[in-house]
């Protein structure tokens, strides 16, 4: 089949080379030039493990090419993804529509024959029925499908993710379009993996009844955390004493420094929005946001407190910025706030991610990068593991103690054992524990 993929970003690109990996001819299409450039010549403008050569082999067998010209793209193609980004909008947390309904207006004009647009972008309920609305409107004559089919991968995960997820969600009420959208699915239902047809509206609920279900799991567990440190109580056995419970599952049960990323944050929003905008309120979701946002800085803070009573002045090494490991993607990460609230305190912040420095430091110019996590180390009078990318995991505490002004390390991803820590001489600070 022939797709055209609009957004080559994490899930527009991943979703490309993912789909052309099943044997369809893709199109992945950019308004970003520098992007386009760089995918052809090879290089990828985001990090994702083993997406570089899934592009390669693709580019290779000639089944995925890239392209800043949206409308020679969508000419004679069988579906027409949409996966550009639905931010925040600026002021008051509504899904910013403006890039879906801009590439919608470019679909309406180029298109040449009948085909199915595909929302893959985390759009809020009705959206598919306002693409649908400009399709028609400016081009009646055309027979066109609009189907919401939002995604699920995991950066960090993605092409994992995308070839065996645990189930596909189409939305859409129209046959021939079903019919096209299991074309599209086909090698991966032939694995097993459960297609579920619904209405558009319930599909586009599905996505953010779904975000907002794991953001109100984190939440949860990070509450318990707390109580855990006040009641003396470890919250690892605790995620681990309910998690074995199948009803409750073990998954994000690992209690941290709030939930961060592209994802979580802007559409616990926008499901406020929707709910409000309906008058049906979600009250377990609207304390989750609360929640979660009080959180972040909260763990700046917990850092201060290890740093005893005069912080100000004092340096301490953040270890990992992305808002989680195995991604270089910084948006909304908790490690923004931290170290925010550092600063506002005074306090020097030096930090070293191991794919995050390049956007890092263009959101925090203020911070001193480091090329590793003991150049980070060297001098600071505490480290924070803010994100737990595996080369954290295995530091080396009796090396990191001798090169620190204190031995203090703060935890918030609960990596390392509190004898194991302490036995090298250091203050240690978990989460919850
Ligand atoms: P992104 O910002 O990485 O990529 C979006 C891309 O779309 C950008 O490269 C941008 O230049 C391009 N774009 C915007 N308007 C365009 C136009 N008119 N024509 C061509 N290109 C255009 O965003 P993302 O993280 O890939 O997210 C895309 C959507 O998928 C969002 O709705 C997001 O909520 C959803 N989603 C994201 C994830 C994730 O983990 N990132 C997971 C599931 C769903």
């Amino acid at each position: 089949m022939r797709i055209t993929m609009i957004g080559s970003g994490y899930v527009g690109l991943v979703s490309g080379a993912c789909f052309a990996d099943f044997g369809h001819d893709v199109i992945c299409v950019d308004k970003d030039e520098g992007k386009i450039a760089a995918l052809k010549a090879g290089r990828m403008p985001i990090y994702e493990p083993g997406l570089e050569s899934l592009v390669a082999t693709n580019v290779a067998a000639g089944r995925l090419t890239f392209t800043t010209d949206l409308a020679a793209s969508v000419a004679g193609a069988d579906a027409i993804f949409i996966a550009v980004g639905t931010p925040s909008r600026r002021g008051d947390g509504h899904a910013d529509l403006s890039y879906v309904f801009a590439a919608t207006e470019e679909i309406a004009a180029a298109v040449t024959g009948p085909t199915v647009v595909v929302t893959k972008s985390t759009v809020p309920v009705g959206t598919g029925d306002k693409v649908e609305a400009i399709l028609r409107e400016k081009r009646p004559e055309i027979d066109v499908a609009v189907v919401s089919n939002p995604e699920f991968l995991r950066e960090g995960a993605a092409i994992g993710d995308f070839k065996r997820p645990d189930r596909i969600v189409i939305g859409t009420d129209d046959e021939a379009a079903r019919k096209v959208m299991r074309g599209v699915y086909r090698p991966l239902y032939l694995n097993e993996s459960p297609i579920l047809f619904t209405g558009r509206r319930t599909s586009e609920l599905i996505k953010y009844a779904a975000n907002a279900f794991l953001a109100t799991k984190i939440t949860f567990i990070n509450e318990i955390a707390d109580l855990c440190e006040a009641v003396g109580a470890n919250v690892q056995d605790v995620s681990r004493g309910i998690g074995l419970d199948n009803r409750i599952g073990a998954k994000f049960l690992h209690a941290g420094p709030g939930y961060g990323g592209s994802c979580f944050p802007k559409d616990t929003l926008a499901l406020l929005k929707t709910a409000e905008d309906f008058e049906s309120p979600v009250h377990i979701v609207e304390a989750v946001v609360k929640v979660n946002d009080s959180r972040k800085r909260a763990m700046g803070r917990k850092v201060l407190h290890a740093l005893g009573d005069a912080p100000k002045g004092k340096t301490v090494a953040l270890l990992g910025l992305t808002f989680k490991p195995n991604t270089d993607d910084m948006r909304d990460a908790p490690s923004i706030a931290i170290a925010q609230a550092l600063s506002d305190a005074g306090v020097t912040v030096r930090a070293y991610d191991p794919e995050g420095m390049e956007a890092a430091e263009r959101m925090m110019p203020e911070l001193a990068f480091c090329k590793d996590a003991y150049e980070a180390a060297t001098g600071a009078d505490a480290v924070v593991i803010v994100t737990e990318w595996d080369a954290f995991r295995a530091l080396d505490l009796p090396k990191l103690a001798s090169i620190m002004a204190a031995p203090v390390l703060v935890d918030l991803r609960n990596v390392y054992r509190r004898d194991e820590v302490e036995g090298a001489g250091f203050a240690y600070t978990a989460v919850g524990r």
